[in-house]
């Protein structure tokens, strides 16, 4: 079942900056889903739009199944959300806080308390429950939000940017909670910006640049796609030999490389495993006669991985911009088009009309 569905979601800010640009977006249950890309990418438009908090100015949002508006509190009472860098009133406590969101849903007194002291202890905030907010450090603040979008028992729990701020020892408590609080019923969607927390929790991961999901699947794919990373070698001899058969190693265009002196960076872009192109490497060392000084795959292939997602995505956007062109000349508007292995699709950004809803956080 989808719990979130979004079509060709558009948002443009002020008529003049587009944050989100037909970004298409689906969400199964059970999903811990990690929505990564740089700062400015659209994240949070993202999460204010699947929360009805700002009105997209094109396309529509699906949360379980219906059309997600600001009416729509009935279906946001289902979704639990921590924005980005939340700030709560200093003056209360943690449990007065929680008693105040137990009360605006509804919660019965008793049922408030009851859940609050199981959420406290969960995001392990109970040795500070009567503290005042204000002395809480920011790991303690993004685990008291998190026990507050936990109040209404949640199937859908939307987490900003949970790790942002962290220390070292705060993230990976908050990654624990995440992963305890994911399960078949319940659906859990984070930004990050930060790869590895993505890579530790979620089973599915979607990228988004540029206002645009250029990559949405399972983590395990992910994983797969970074296998290819890349190969550094140093060399001593003759470099320009070596660099002439470069392109030979991979299928025709899919070898990239970069030289420092006789350092050479290679990217493979190709279908094989990495150790297949590891052999290739070696053995065109053995046949150019070079000697090697230090050689090195890819540390953290899954951030190569990633970078070189969004290197490849901005390199199409010309593409993307003469395909949308080549079909206004042929006459028929908008255009979906196959470009690569993924679906994208163009908005006529004159054409569209902010809705002029201003940033609610
Ligand atoms: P992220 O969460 O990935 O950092 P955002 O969704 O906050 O990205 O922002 C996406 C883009 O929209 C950015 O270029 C940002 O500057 C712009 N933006 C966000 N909110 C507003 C706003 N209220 N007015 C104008 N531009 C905005």
């Amino acid at each position: 079942m989808l719990v979130i569905e979004t079509t060709d979601l558009t948002k443009i800010y002020q008529n003049r900056y587009i944050a989100l640009n037909a970004m298409n977006m689906r969400v199964e249950k059970g999903m811990v889903y990690g929505l990564v890309g740089p700062n400015g990418a659209g994240k949070s438009t993202t999460f204010r739009s699947l929360v009805g908090l700002q009105r997209p100015t094109a396309g529509s949002v699906k949360v379980f199944g219906e059309e997600m508006t600001a009416e729509r509190s009935d279906l946001r009472r289902r979704i639990g959300f921590l924005p980005t860098n939340p700030s709560f009133p200093p003056n209360l406590t943690p449990i007065s806080y929680l008693e105040f969101i137990g009360a605006l849903m509804g919660l019965p007194n008793d049922r408030a308390k009851i859940r609050l002291a199981t959420l406290l202890q969960a995001v392990d905030l109970t040795g500070s429950a009567s503290q005042r907010i204000g002395r809480l450090s920011t790991g303690m603040v993004t685990r008291l939000g998190i026990a507050a979008a936990l109040m209404g028992d949640p199937e859908l729990l939307i987490l900003d940017e949970p790790t942002s701020g962290l220390d070292p020892s705060g993230r990976k408590s908050t990654i624990e909670l995440i992963r305890e609080l994911s399960g078949r019923d319940r659906t859990i969607v984070i930004s990050t910006h930060i790869l590895g927390d993505v890579e530790r929790v979620c089973t599915d991961v979607g990228i988004i640049s540029q206002g645009r999901l250029i990559y949405s699947g399972p983590m395990t794919e992910m994983r797969r796609l970074a296998r290819h990373g890349s190969i550094t070698v140093e060399i001593e001899g003759n470099a320009n030999a070596f660099e002439q058969q470069i392109p030979l190693l991979d299928e025709a265009g899919a070898v990239r490389y970069e030289r420092v002196g006789t350092e050479f960076r290679m990217s493979f872009m190709g279908t094989e495993p990495l150790p297949v192109y590891i052999h290739r490497v070696l053995d065109l060392i053995d046949r150019t006669g070079v000697d090697l000084l230090h050689f090195n795959t890819g540390d953290d292939e899954i951030e190569e991985a990633f970078l070189r997602r969004l290197e490849e995505d901005r390199s199409r956007g010309f593409l993307r911009a003469s395909a949308w062109s080549a079909a206004q000349r042929l006459g028929s508007g908008p255009e979906h088009s196959i470009l690569g292995e993924r679906q994208v699709s163009e908005v006529v950004v004159g054409e569209v009309v902010d809705a002029g809803v201003p940033r609610s956080s």
